[in-house]
């Protein structure tokens, strides 16, 4: 039985590490295409004069339009074409850096993943999810490579607002339950192969550190400073939830998820917010322990995530109930990778029983 884990070729994380990207981009070359929305883009702006300043760089910009479509890809590759940077580097949440990986991929050059935010575990993995115009959930995009440098500033990280951090929870929150279900059912990870040990273990870590220091870690960021429990936070959510779920394998709760993408209602929410309803659903539906899905909870009304579908701007009827059930079970689906068979009428009860535990 084949295993594989995937991971990016560098990974670095610490206080002002961005001042240090020309380093990284002198590895490649000497011209670099930064794939970053407008206001992302401010943010960092004069930390990449400082960068360059230090170990210079010849900085293209490329505005991301803020959804990753397929048309925004080829528009960006269009512009990577005509001005042949030697490396692409996204910088901002996880739409901007999945529209870098994919220029990078269709261009054929090293991959730099800038996290301005921590609120997805998007940075370190080798795919990238497609929306239609509208935020409806398109597809996923599989790549060849991860990136070859994932460059962490926290400091951006603290001064960015807590909702952020609090999404990047939800998403982190899925990885070692949806790894625990996918590894059950010997079913494929990204890569097509077995989880390794060291994933489910990466996992596990993951999931112990959301419950010891993410209350910290909320106080870190509403005070804009790094702690040692919101560098330990950062990791969680970036790397070892990057890993672990790219490596340890999906479930059932992104493709709730997906599934939710389906209503308008909840554009306004973020990945993570919706992925964190989809964990509680997916307990519900394996029938999970008791205990575990109290604890589950209790977390996610410690931190603020979503519990019901009213909290994600989604009212319970039946309709709306069925749209998500049947989106999320469509065929290529990861709910297909639980260690049981799943029908749309199971995610339904699933998402009623969990909506009724978060209202209680
Ligand atoms: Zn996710």
């Amino acid at each position: 039985m084949r295993r594989i884990l995937l991971g990016p070729q560098r990974y670095v994380q610490g206080e002002g590490e961005l001042a240090n990207i020309g380093r990284y981009i002198g590895g490649f070359g000497s011209s670099a295409l930064l794939v970053a929305a407008p206001s992302g883009y401010e943010r960092v702006e004069a930390r990449l004069a400082e960068a360059a300043a230090r170990s210079p760089f010849r900085p293209v910009l490329a505005a991301f339009g803020g959804e990753i479509t397929r048309a925004e890809i080829d528009r960006l590759s269009e512009l990577q074409r005509a001005a042949q940077c030697d490396v692409v580097v996204g910088l901002g949440g996880g739409k901007a850096l999945d529209t870098a990986k994919a220029v990078a991929h269709r261009s054929r050059r090293p991959c730099i993943t800038v996290p301005t935010i921590a609120s997805t575990d998007a940075p370190c993995s080798s795919l990238a999810v497609v929306y239609t115009a509208e935020g409806v959930f398109e597809s996923a995009m599989l790549f060849d490579r991860n990136p070859d440098v994932v460059l962490v500033d926290t400091q951006i990280i603290a001064d960015a607002p807590v909702r952020f951090l609090v999404s990047g929870f939800g998403d982190a929150l899925a990885t070692y339950f949806e790894a625990r279900a996918a590894s059950r059912a010997f079913a494929p990870n990204v890569a097509g192969a077995n989880s390794t040990r060291a994933a489910i273990a990466i996992t596990e870590e993951c999931y112990r550190i959301l419950l010891e220091d993410s209350a910290q870690a909320m106080a870190a960021v509403e005070a804009h400073v790094v702690t040692p429990a919101l560098d330990d936070i950062i990791e969680a959510i970036i790397l070892l939830s990057g890993i672990g779920f790219e490596s340890g394998g999906l479930g059932a709760a992104h493709s709730i998820h997906n599934g939710l993408t389906a209503l308008p209602a909840t554009h306004g929410c973020m990945h993570g917010e919706k992925v964190a309803f989809g964990v509680l659903a997916q307990l519900v539906l394996e029938h999970a322990a008791p205990s575990e899905a109290e604890r589950v909870l209790a977390y996610l009304r410690s931190v603020g995530l979503p519990a019901t579908l009213g909290q994600l701007g989604v009212e319970r009827t039946p309709g709306n109930v069925r749209l998500v059930a049947e989106a999320a079970v469509r065929p290529g689906e990861t709910i297909h990778h639980m260690p049981f068979p799943v029908t749309a009428r199971d995610v339904e009860a699933a998402i009623m029983v969990a909506d009724e535990m978060g209202s209680h």
